[in-house]
């Protein structure tokens, strides 16, 4: 029997990578649902190509535009729950979440209750609600599996050996555009300048959190609950040639590494395929071509995020969240020009120290937490 496979962000970066990759995998995988924001005729394109069985676009406003596109019939879901309802309706084996953002928190949790495989590429998922979904997979037999390239190699290194002898983890930073720039130049760094990433190919908002490293601090605590890791076995190395996706140092001192491109595609097969591999659409790496690799030591006062990031996963709580959205909205600032580079981290930080932390939080605490955070950054300046 086939695979029944819902993508959620399926008009995004990772949505599209997804059905790239399903594409090629038609005669063991079916894409049985599909899952937009707003992109109302991209999704239709896409529901027709896959004759999907059902479609949901968050944007009501959108509903008509969908339903003018679409021209076989399916069943649609509109509206804020309509992620939730999809998953929810549609019977599958697997959710690939690749919606960015906060928005796919709930969506998430319900694949999870319903004890779905997910293939999660959303890492705002497990920063701010880490503390509920991991021992709520653990209840109900949800496998989560990282799709984010990292946590993918992190991964799979891990299948050299058992979790117990594990000793360490490095998460590999391409550095972003900045990685070579002093703290004077970054503070005067334009938006032009943050959206030009080196080697990946990813949307606005995840590659600002990759030049201010941002995204490397989301990654520390999306690693620390998915590999029920403690913050100081997590470390950061930079590596601007993003060949080395990250690795796992074991209790003998080997490490092992994952290599390839950067090419979304593979990890996104992976979390869908394991334990099995097979072959993909990405092109391989050529090991005589590479010439070679650079590892390097983070500069953390150029870089304030990464010791954000790993005290945030020390505290838990309701700080994931905190983090999460005050980011979010200072990344929004930024894009708008009300703010400067530097000050994206600054704007979290703040909003880290002055938020009233609750240790062991509901989902309600987690969003008003969110809420609070994002009051707090447009506060700090517009005052
Ligand atoms: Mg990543």
């Amino acid at each position: 029997m086939k695979q029944r496979i819902i993508v959620l962000g399926s008009t995004g970066s990772i949505g599209r990578n997804a059905l790239d990759v399903l594409a090629s995998m038609s005669e063991t995988c079916e894409v049985v649902g599909l899952a937009a924001a707003s992109r109302a005729a991209e999704l239709a394109a896409q529901a027709d190509r896959f004759r999907t069985e059902a479609v949901a676009l968050a944007d009501g406003d959108r509903l008509p535009e969908l339903r003018g596109a679409m021209r076989h019939g399916a069943t649609v879901y509109s509206g804020s729950e309509a992620l939730v309802k999809l998953v929810e309706e549609v019977a599958c084996n697997c959710v690939l979440v690749g919606v960015v953002g906060a928005g796919g928190l709930a969506a998430t949790m319900r694949a999870v209750e319903l004890g779905r495989r997910v293939a999660l590429a959303n890492k705002e998922t497990l920063v701010m609600a880490g503390a509920l979904i991991m021992p709520l997979a653990a209840r109900t037999g949800a496998k989560i599996l990282p799709v984010d390239s990292e946590h993918s190699a992190i991964f799979q290194a891990m299948q050299a050996g058992q979790r117990t002898e594990v000793e360490a983890v490095y998460l590999t930073a391409s550095g972003g555009p900045f990685f070579d720039w002093s703290a004077g130049e970054m503070e005067e760094a334009t938006l032009e300048d943050a959206l030009r990433h080196p080697t990946w190919a990813m949307g606005p908002k995840t590659t600002i959190d990759s030049a201010t490293m941002m995204n490397k601090a989301l990654e520390i605590v999306e690693a620390r609950w998915l590999f029920d890791l403690s913050p100081e076995r997590i470390k950061v190395v930079i590596h601007p040639e993003s060949i080395i996706h990250s690795l796992v140092e074991f209790c003998d001192g080997s490490l092992m590494a994952q290599l390839s491109r950067p090419d979304m595609r593979m990890p996104i097969q992976y979390a869908i395929t394991f334990p099995a591999r097979r072959p993909c659409p990405a092109r391989r790496l050529d090991l005589y071509e590479l010439g070679q690799l650079t590892l390097l030591a983070p500069d953390a006062e150029r870089f304030p995020a990464l010791g954000l990031g790993h005290a945030v996963a020390a505290r838990g709580g309701t700080a994931g969240a905190v983090m999460n959205a005050a980011n979010e909205a200072a990344v929004t600032l930024f894009r708008e020009g009300a703010i400067h580079f530097r000050d994206i981290a600054r704007c979290v930080e703040q909003a880290l120290e002055e938020h009233a932390f609750v240790p062991q939080p509901t989902l309600e605490d987690l969003w008003a937490a969110d809420h609070w955070a994002r009051q707090k950054v447009t506060q700090c300046v517009t005052c």
